[in-house]
């Protein structure tokens, strides 16, 4: 057995915010990093609420890995204050914001406010559920991992390109699933899946919050049921974290399927990483469609 290089580093201790994220760095990572995310799979990233044990892992960490887009700016920006680690403050080498060459929908048009307590201000920041951009995020991960420790460069570039090798042979796969529904017209609770349907044909036609972040309406509810009724749609997809009251209750108006569908890796026991998110999904998504029209 080869004894270890003597001037391999130790591993590069990596926090990200989410389980998506974690599960790309270890991808790109290997034995080379250590990683912890801080939000569960099962939360909804936007609101996650803050623990001392969160304050600790930044403070060791050498790298934070952030999805951006505003998606964590409810409650991260304080931990990073408070976890007095110069490494991983914005701007510095250990800050990465995932987001900078992925491809963003919902960019908004016209003045950005939050005033209507819209939550994606920056664009969908629910990016990663496209396999095109779970590429471009590894190769940023690659990029900044390489900076940080130059003597792991090699591994980390052969570990991505074997990464993206396997996306790729899935995306085939998970295309060809998904091919059969081209157009096909669905309601979800969160603007979560703009990116899932922008790469996998599904036409997304409204959505049970009447903004992102904003709680459901009688009357935005009573407008969705009647577009759903005139589009004859069948499926509404809510994330795990979301209250199934109002879905519900559409489901029963309109004759839909409500599918609770995790958008992140830990959301559902078989969803254990990043390529795993797509196959349970995919797989969930497609029996549910055939389940309906069945019906
Ligand atoms: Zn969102």
């Amino acid at each position: 057995m080869l004894a270890p290089a003597p001037e391999a580093a130790a591993a590069v201790r990596v926090v990200t915010t989410t389980e998506d994220l974690a599960s790309i760095v270890r991808e790109v990572g290997g034995d080379r990093v250590t990683v912890e995310a801080i939000a569960s799979g099962r939360q909804d990233p936007h609101f996650v609420e803050p623990k001392p044990s969160f304050i600790l892992k930044l403070n060791k960490a050498e790298l934070l890995v952030i999805v951006g887009r505003e998606l964590e700016n409810a409650w991260l920006p304080p931990l990073i204050t408070q976890s007095r680690n110069a490494r991983i403050q914005p701007g510095n080498p250990g800050y990465l914001d995932a987001s900078q060459n992925v491809k963003i929908l919902d960019l908004p048009t016209g003045a950005i406010t939050r005033a209507m307590g819209d939550v994606h201000p920056q664009g969908n920041p629910h990016y990663w559920l496209d396999p095109g951009n779970g590429r471009r995020i590894a190769q940023t991960v690659q990029a900044r991992l390489a900076q940080l420790a130059p003597a792991d460069a090699e591994y980390f570039a052969q570990r991505t390109a074997d990464f993206v090798k396997r996306v790729t042979e899935a995306e085939g796969r998970w295309k060809a699933a998904l091919a059969p529904y081209k157009g096909l017209k669905v309601v979800t609770y969160h603007r979560s899946w703009s990116n899932f349907a922008d790469g996998f044909g599904l036409d997304v036609i409204g959505y049970v919050e009447p903004k992102p972040g904003i709680p459901p309406s009688p009357a935005h509810t009573l407008a969705l049921i009647q577009e759903m009724k005139a589009q004859n749609v069948k499926i509404i997809l809510v994330e795990p974290y979301f209250d199934l009251k109002t879905p519900t209750a559409i489901a029963r108006d309109t004759g839909a399927k409500v599918v609770v569908l995790p958008p992140s890796v830990g959301g559902a026991p078989g969803a254990t990483d990043y390529l795993r998110l797509f196959d349970y999904d995919i797989k969930l998504l497609t029996d549910a469609i055939r389940e309906s029209a069945a019906r």
